[in-house]
């Protein structure tokens, strides 16, 4: 659950941030689809609302199954129950606005079927303007409150790996481990997990994101685990991959690869350095080992009220990595038939380069 206290507690408000963009934009109002956009913007928690700012004020529109809640949680926002969907609501405020009105919609939340119903209540007197992502660019660098709660997350996935470890023996299955660690989360105060988590074991962990299936562990192979939880609204994001027996050469020798792969990332990350590049130096590294061509996505990505956010770190990504990024790095070598190997860590963005959140050990355990 998100409390009021999502806000930071000095300077400007978030909202009053997002009209600083207004004039680049050209627009004089934006309608805020994306629920996680809206909690950031006004504390909203809810599952259906929609938030529109406007120069002079901001009005989260949402229904009476929310009305308690909405008194409870908003700030920076009026509230107005509606009866007949926010849409409805938020088309006939923009029909009374005056004159020839400018508004930006955030093109990859807001549905077609959403937009022409809009389009319809409002008059059609809008020029609609997509908006440029420009609320999770405002997302994707953290106040002090945000990385306070994004190192709890960070720390309570760290623990769950700590307490869950032991479980892992022959015989128990993918699924009886997934259980166990989402069980662990909510004992280390999560509200959930921050997305299905994967165990995969055997030549199955070459399969990036695996579902945990029936089957039993057994002796001499791979398991990889990569699990989240969300903690007072912010997710954590983390993968190990051990080994039940004594591993063989090769499999020792990927470990070594992905280990270097992402102690080179992290090398790599500061303030103003490119997204691609930071990808880059994990490459270059697995190519010593000649395992470059095995790692088969990309190195990482924002992580915040939810568990992909911007930036990406992938191949060519120019975004520039700015102080306060919270991101994920997470090289991983496949190989279809022997196993694969991942390990994935959650860094805040310093002056001083990358800082680790999470905090659960990086040793090969040979369990
Ligand atoms: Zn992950
Ligand atoms: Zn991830």
């Amino acid at each position: 659950m998100a409390e009021k206290s999502t806000q930071p507690s000095e300077g400007r408000s978030r909202i009053e941030r997002l009209r600083f963009s207004f004039s680049d934009l050209g627009i004089d109002a934006l309608v805020v689809s994306n629920l996680p956009d809206i909690l950031y913007l006004c504390g909203f928690s809810g599952s259906a609302g929609l938030l529109l700012v406007e120069h002079s004020r901001s009005t989260l529109f949402t229904d009476s199954r929310y009305t308690f809640q909405a008194r409870a949680e908003v700030s920076e926002a009026r509230v107005s129950i509606v009866k007949h969907g926010p849409l409805a609501a938020v088309g006939s405020a923009l029909r009374a606005m005056r004159g020839r009105t400018r508004v930006g919609y955030a093109a990859s939340h807001l549905t077609v079927e959403q937009k022409k119903l809009l389009e319809g209540y409002s008059g059609g007197r809008v020029r609609w303007v997509p908006d440029g992502n420009v609320v999770a660019k405002l997302r994707c660098v953290k106040d002090a409150g945000e990385l306070s709660r994004m190192k709890g997350a960070a720390l309570a996935i760290s623990e769950v790996f700590g307490t869950t470890l032991p479980l892992i023996r022959p015989g128990v299955t993918e699924l009886d481990l997934a259980a166990e660690i989402e069980y662990a989360m909510r004992q280390q105060g999560a509200s959930g997990p921050a997305f299905e988590t994967i165990v995969a074991s055997g030549p199955r962990t070459a399969w990036a994101h695996a579902r945990p299936t029936a089957k039993p562990f057994s002796k001499n192979e791979l398991v990889l685990i990569d699990c989240g939880a969300i903690l007072h609204a912010y997710c954590s994001d983390l993968t190990r991959t051990v080994f039940l027996g004594r591993p063989p050469k090769k499999v020792r020798k990927m470990y070594q690869a992905v280990l270097d792969a992402q102690e080179a990332a992290k090398q790599a990350i500061r303030p103003g350095v490119k997204a691609g590049d930071v990808d880059r130096a994990a490459r270059v590294a697995l190519k010593l080992y000649g395992m470059a061509a095995f790692f088969t996505h990309s190195l990482g990505h924002g992580l915040g009220l939810e568990v992909h956010e911007m930036p990406r770190l992938g191949r060519g990504v120019g975004t520039l990595l700015q102080e306060g990024m919270v991101i994920t790095v997470e090289p991983g070598v496949y190989i279809e038939g022997l196993g694969g190997i991942r390990i994935e860590d959650d860094v805040v963005v310093t002056a001083n380069g990358a800082v680790d959140l999470t905090t659960a050990s990086r040793e090969f355990f040979e369990l």
